[in-house]
């Protein structure tokens, strides 16, 4: 890692069941793997911002902070380029939270939609945690901001769901920089990535369009899969209702095996969508197929995953050993910030 390099931070929440599925990989892991290279890397597994969720429920945190740490060696992130750690590994995260949300007004936290649709998730669904909408939740664009600025990281890649995230956080450190006559925080950029968009999960909604891949929504397609699973999975997948035998016409726009199919295997799908088209492909044999080219696709992921599983040991030195350098940069952060506010 090079001094030279500009710094990068990223991050995902442990929270449903700590596993990251397709979506995630397609929308987050995917391009951090391709910016490892590029930039001084720090990618966290943020297990306190998954109390927003979990907070008074009985999952282990901490066993699924490894899944998430799994999940991101499995995808290819290395641990000799990218600082892989627990956010609770480096306490530095919440004291600058605590400062920062001294000068942050609650009016633009209340503005941000997600909190909005978030806090209206929680209050309403089953499953939605046993707190509700908590103040943690509200504050969590704070925390999300200390996370960054902490690292004084230059640039976030973000999904096109987390841009006004990211423009409160550019917005706290202005504020921050503003209020005490100072250029210390840089304003992280977004680093846009080359994606294809949001990836269908398994399922449709009650007007039969396909929802994102989403943990809350049980659509999803996990990097932890077996094999069977992902048969198992495609087998009860959303394909065109009205195609009930092989002979009638499909839809494979609005099919989510179909569109799986294409985004994994883009030599080839179109003979499968032009024989669903047409009624001379059921949608048995197009999941079958489907399966069958996610688990090629899957199956260095879980190679690399099952290295890490049979070495729990190799896992914790490098989770350890990603933390202290983040801890030593994160420290050197908040010294500046404390004499800055003059705390010392
Ligand atoms: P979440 O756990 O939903 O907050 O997602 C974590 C990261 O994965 C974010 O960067 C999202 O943009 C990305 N992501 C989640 N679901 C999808 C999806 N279905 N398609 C593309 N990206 C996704």
């Amino acid at each position: 890692m090079s001094g030279a390099k500009k710094r990068l931070l990223s991050g995902m929440q442990p929270s449903g069941n700590g596993r990251l599925h397709l979506g995630n990989y397609e929308g987050a892991l995917k391009p951090w793997v391709q910016l490892q290279d590029q930039y001084e890397m720090y990618c966290f597994i943020a297990d306190w911002h998954a109390f927003t969720t979990l907070a008074g429920t009985d999952v282990s945190i901490a066993d699924q902070s490894r899944q998430v740490a799994l999940d991101y060696l499995s995808a290819g992130l290395d641990p000799e380029k990218c600082a892989i750690f627990r956010q609770s590994d480096v306490p530095q995260h919440a004291e600058l939270a605590i400062l920062l949300g001294m000068l942050t007004p609650v009016s633009w936290l209340e503005r941000v939609p997600t909190y909005k649709e978030k806090r209206e998730h929680l209050e309403n669904y089953e499953g939605g945690g046993e707190v509700g909408a908590s103040y943690g939740l509200l504050g969590y664009p704070v925390l999300q901001a200390a996370d960054i600025l902490i690292y004084r990281a230059h640039a976030v890649p973000v999904g096109k769901d987390q841009a006004a995230h990211l423009e409160l956080s550019r917005a706290i450190a202005r504020r921050f920089n503003f209020l005490y006559n100072t250029e210390y925080f840089p304003e992280p950029d977004a680093v846009i990535s080359e994606v294809t968009g949001v990836l269908p999960g398994l399922d449709a909604d009650e007007n039969g369009k396909l929802r994102k891949m989403s943990k809350s929504y049980h659509n999803a397609i996990y990097l932890s899969d077996t094999p069977d699973q992902v048969a198992e999975r495609l087998k009860n997948a959303f394909t065109t209702p009205s195609k009930i035998r092989k002979t009638d016409a499909g839809i494979p726009e609005g099919c989510a095996v179909c569109l799986l199919r294409k985004l994994y295997d883009p030599a080839e799908y179109n003979v499968q969508w032009e024989e669903c088209r047409n009624g001379t492909r059921g949608c048995v044999q197009s999941k079958r197929e489907t399966t069958e080219v996610i688990n090629t696709f899957l199956e260095p992921l879980r190679t690399k995953r099952a290295e890490y599983e049979n070495d729990p040991a190799e896992l914790d030195r490098i989770l350890a050993r990603a933390a202290e350098k983040a801890r030593a940069t994160a420290e050197e952060t908040l010294r500046g910030v404390r004499q800055i506010m003059k705390i010392v």
